[in-house]
């Protein structure tokens, strides 16, 4: 498995020096290093995981969230094998990928549940915000939790996030021209 940090770091679980001097000017963070040393331990069990990248992790309030290469997030999130043993052993954990496709993006972090559109929606001056419509409406037992999802986009991609639902609005949107 290759990590944010060297991959003979990750296995031994100590920093080389240029690898700690990436970390102190902010090039990887301490999510970056202690999932990688976590991850490490768990691909010698699991060989699946062996083959993947790790691009970056983030703590998002006591949350990890694990961004793997483009067109890995599918395979970790439909492995249960590795799910559960994520969830052991990060606690809640969030699985993403590095992609150019929004879409995408938020879509595995919000799997199960279906997303009808996902559009930048462009404000004048610099401003920018990410419009997500979901399908159905708001239920009681909602599988994710809207406002995390929200906080993980603007830590992973500095990005704003607006939802609604395709059948009445849950959540009170402001007017977009
Ligand atoms: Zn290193």
């Amino acid at each position: 498995m290759k990590f944010p940090i060297c991959t003979f770091d990750a296995k031994v679980g100590v920093l080389c020096p240029s690898c700690e001097a990436r970390l102190k000017n902010g090039e990887i963070s301490d999510a970056d290093v202690e999932a990688s040393f976590k991850l490490a331990k768990l691909a010698n069990a699991i060989p699946a995981l062996d083959k993947l990248t790790l691009k970056r992790a983030y703590k998002v309030d006591d949350d990890y969230v694990l961004v793997f290469n483009q067109g890995e997030a599918r395979q970790v999130i439909s492995n249960k094998q590795i799910m559960s043993k994520l969830n052991e052993i990060f606690g809640k954990v969030w699985i993403t990928e590095q992609t150019g496709d929004v879409r995408a993006q938020i879509e595995y972090l919000m799997s199960p549940v279906r997303i009808l559109t996902v559009n930048m929606v462009y404000l004048p001056g610099d401003e920018r915000h990410i419009k997500v419509v979901i399908a159905g409406f708001m239920t009681k037992n909602f599988p994710v939790d809207l406002d995390k999802v929200k906080r993980i986009i603007k830590a992973i991609r500095n990005d704003e996030v607006e939802f609604e639902f395709e059948k009445g609005r849950a959540i009170r949107s402001k007017a977009v021209r």
